[in-house]
């Protein structure tokens, strides 16, 4: 395999699905990652994304007939 073969297969750490924490911080207060923005100006949009996904691969994994 080629150098930049190499370097192009590996895949950054924020490429899985990441499951935010529970309980969820309040919208005000810091953000879990640390980053020491307020919640709704950093994961807030991109945690309900996240958790609407997990949420829809659960469904789809259950069975919905009957
Ligand atoms: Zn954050």
């Amino acid at each position: 395999m080629s150098f930049l073969g190499r370097i192009f297969n590996r895949k950054p750490p924020g490429e899985e699905l990441q499951v935010p924490p529970q309980p969820l911080p309040q919208r005000n207060d810091a953000c879990w990652c640390g980053s020491r923005k307020k919640y709704k100006k950093c994961h807030l949009e991109a945690d309900q994304r996240q958790l609407t996904r997990i949420r829809e691969r659960e469904q789809a994994c259950s069975p919905v007939f009957g």
